[in-house]
This record gives C-alpha cells, structure tokens and sequence, in this order.
C-alpha cells in the first residue's frame, strides 16, 4: 500500500471514531444547510441558472487556450504582467524573483487554495519571508500551524471555545474573549501587516477573458486589501477559472455565493484589471498573474474528467458528503478534499499515489445533486476508479478479484455456483480487507432463482 493511502486510512479512522469533531462539523454545516434555502430563493428558476453555468464553463474550458490568450492581452494592455507557470516549482520560484527583486520581507495573502496548493507559505518561510494569513478562518489555522480544512470555511471544524483557547495561548488574549473581542485582535494585528508588506498575494474566483482581469469575491476585505495596499501583487491562479465574460460574473456571483455561503451575495466583489493607472491614486504600482497548470492540463486532455474543471469551489459538496462529514477534510492529505477533491487529486498529483481518494465515497450522489454547477461528480469517481483499476500500476489482485466480480454479475449461473456457507467464507474469510469495517455477511441459503422458481412454480 501506498504511504498516501495509509496515512489516509490512519487519519480517517480516528476521526471517523471522533465524536467531539463530528458535534462540531454538524453544528457547523447545520448553520450552512439553514441559510443555503433561503439563498437560492433569489432564482427565479434555480436549475436553470446552474445549467446555464454549466454551460458557460463547458465554453471556457473547452476553448480554454483562445480564452487565455485573450485574456492575457487585454491585462497585459494595462500593465499586469502575465506569468505562465507549468507547475509548482516554476510558480514559486517565479515569485521567489519577485520577492528577491522587491526586497520582501513581509507579505500579506488572503485566502487561496492554489497557494496551499503548492505550498507557498513554506517556500517563503525558508526564504525569510513571514507571510500572514488575513482572512480570518486562514489566520486562525496558522496560529495553530494547520492546513485549511475547508476549501470555503478554514477553520470549520474549531469551536467558538477552540479559538479563544488558540489566542489565549499564542496572542496572551483573555480565554473566555468573545468571537467579537477576538475579531477585533486580530484586525488590529492584521491592520499593521497591510502597512507593513511590500507584496499582496491573492487567488482568482474567476480569470475574465473579455477585460482582462481577475475576480475576487470575499467577506471580510482582506483580499481587496491585500490586493490594494502593498505596492505589488501577485495573483496566482489555476488556468480552469476562466470565464469568456464580464457578464457572465452577473450569474456565477450570485451562484457562489449562495451555494459557498448561503448569502444572495458575498459582501466584497473586487475586479482588478491591472496595476494603478496614471491619475489613479490607490493601487499597486505592479501587478503579476501566474497563471497554473500543475496538472490541469491533464485533466483537459481527458474528456470525461474535462467536466470537473468547471468547479467553481463553492463548497458545496463537501457539505453534503457523508464520508466528508466523518473523516473531516485533513484525512484526505490534500487542498483539495471531500468529493472535489477526490476528483482532481488523482489527476493533479498522480493517480497512482492518490488513487485511494476515489474510493472514499459512497456513490451516494448527493455531491451531484446539490452542485452549483452540475458536474456529474460521482460518475467522476467511478471514472477514476475505472482508470486506476486499468492502469498498469494496480495490483493483480486487485485486477483479478474485479474480474471475477464483472464476471460473476454478468454470469447468472456462475452467481448460482456453490453453497451460502463457501460464499460466506470467500467474503468474510478471504476477503478480510471487507470485513474490517463491516459486519459479516449472510448469503442466504438458497439463491435467488430457487426462491424464485419455489414461488412461481410454472415459469
Ligand atoms: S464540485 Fe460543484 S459543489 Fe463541489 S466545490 Fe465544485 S462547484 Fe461546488
């Protein structure tokens, strides 16, 4: 077995068998599934809207090349600076020249997952850089020195208690602060950091072919400070947010926001198309977008795994999953977790290592089901489980004990060979790897066809 998949399996079983974290995740997404309703009573026709997105990205990602080029032009037409990084290491060190060049020493960063992506806080550690998390969720999983848990809520599986405990330790607050007492501690320590840094790092919700520029939809302003304050930023950005238009922003704001938060509309929509402009007074004096790839490039060379490149991170899935919801999203080892996650990982990284991902689901559909953008998510992970099985890394065993299994569903009377007692001891006995979690199984004693030959009698 794999390390990743072992670890996953560590991981996931204590949690699984956490009971504190799973009062505290329900009671969280509890919040979410109350507002979520009221939310989506802005559409006037709700399934329209999200196929309409769906469409939209199947434009942009199916004509992802023209789109990037246009969009390239047009920001590079005010002065943005346009990097192509193929992967991680060409991303980092690309922004490693931009601190070496601006003399960086503080940097302030709102939420990203691209940045956890390729580890950016640690690069810029080992090269003397302190880099500050300002959206609040971010910071707090900092102070603790841990990865986001959430792609949308950071820091969801902590307790009000949780964090007061964590900024008593670290900050010297009072441990019995008020969420608003420690809001504004952390506003105030933050606040200094704006002034400070000579770099702003932000994401991109969505990359805009049309003007050129990028789109950034927050609560708390930090990314439209980040992004405004210092006197360089950098965006960093996966290649698959791309939409054609700025109008298409009037559907997939609304949508992001209700299906990320519940809220009709987030309380922050920045588009930045550049740097500042002669006679403007606010802005940085530069500005560079990374564009990544690190892996997305395959999943566009695949056409059936293509669709997942429509994600717009909105959360949504991993709300509505039940293995989610009990393992919590640091089991999964990777940025991206719950059943997006389990999607893109394998492709993103390698199937081989991360293959293991695609089986923690229980196909149930319910991460299809509420999908702002309607991606076919558990057929996805069959996919993936198709590919794995077929690539040429998996183990004989394994591709011997599904043959055998395609071969008996396919075959009624090879189902009907031998006893309950011999099939009883195959599955519990042979195959232990299915016991481990579940209870034994039963076959009954007579097979479908006799049961049914016993009733019907004449046919
Ligand atoms: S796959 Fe769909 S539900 Fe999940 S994060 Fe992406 S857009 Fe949201």
């Amino acid at each position: 077995m794999k390390e990743t998949a072992a670890t996953f399996i560590a991981k996931r079983t204590v949690r699984a068998a956490d009971k504190e974290h799973r009062r505290k995740i329900n009671f969280n997404i509890g919040k979410y599934n109350a507002v979520v309703p009221q939310g989506k009573q802005q559409f006037a026709d709700l399934n329209l809207a999200r196929e309409k997105a769906k469409n939209i990205k199947w434009r942009a990602i199916e004509k992802l090349d023209r789109y990037l080029e246009e969009f390239e032009s047009n920001i590079s037409r005010r002065g943005a600076k346009v990097i192509w990084a193929e992967n991680a290491e060409q991303a980092l060190d690309e922004i490693g020249k931009i601190c070496a060049a601006k003399n960086c020493k503080t940097l302030v960063k709102s939420k990203s997952m691209v940045t956890e992506e390729i580890h950016l806080n640690d690069f810029l550690k080992k090269n003397g850089i302190e880099s500050i998390e300002t959206d609040l969720g971010e910071y707090i999983q900092q102070l603790d020195d841990e990865p986001p848990y959430h792609i949308v809520t950071p820091a969801m599986h902590k307790s009000k208690e949780d964090v007061a405990k964590l900024f008593a330790d670290k900050l010297g607050t009072d441990s019995k602060a008020t969420p608003e007492q420690l809001t504004l501690t952390a506003r105030r320590i933050l606040r200094e950091k704006y002034v400070q840094a000579e770099i702003g790092v932000t994401g991109a919700n969505f990359i805009i072919a049309d003007i050129g520029a990028i789109a950034v939809t927050e609560n708390e302003g930090n990314a439209r400070l980040s992004c405004a304050w210092p006197e360089t930023h950098i965006v960093i950005v996966g290649i698959e947010k791309m939409i054609p238009s700025l109008i298409d922003l009037s559907l997939f704001l609304p949508l992001l926001a209700t299906y990320g938060t519940g809220q009709r509309l987030t309380v922050y929509n920045t588009i930045v198309a550049g740097p500042k402009q002669e006679n403007e007074t606010d802005g940085p004096d530069e500005m560079y977008v990374i564009l990544l790839d690190n892996g997305r490039t395959n999943i566009l060379a695949n056409e059936k795994t293509r669709e997942s490149l429509y994600c717009i991170r909105c959360g949504a899935c991993l709300n509505a999953c039940p293995v989610y919801k009990n393992i919590g999203g640091h089991s999964y080892g990777t940025p991206y977790s719950g059943p997006i996650g389990s999607v893109i990982t394998p492709h993103l990284k390698q199937m081989d290592e991360w293959k293991h991902l695609s089986y923690a689901s229980s196909l149930c559909g319910n991460c299809t089901e509420v999908c702002a953008v309607k991606i076919n998510l558990h057929e996805l992970l069959l996919e993936n489980r198709y590919e794995s099985v077929n690539s040429a890394n998996s183990s004989l065993a394994e591709r011997m004990a599904w043959k055998m299994w395609k071969q008996g569903m396919l075959h009624r009377k090879l189902m009907n060979t031998g006893s309950s007692r011999m099939k009883n001891w195959i599955v519990n006995k042979l195959l232990k790897g299915w016991k481990k979690h579940r209870s034994e199984i039963e076959f009954p004693q007579k097979s479908f066809n006799q049961l049914w030959k016993e009733k019907h009698p004449g046919s």
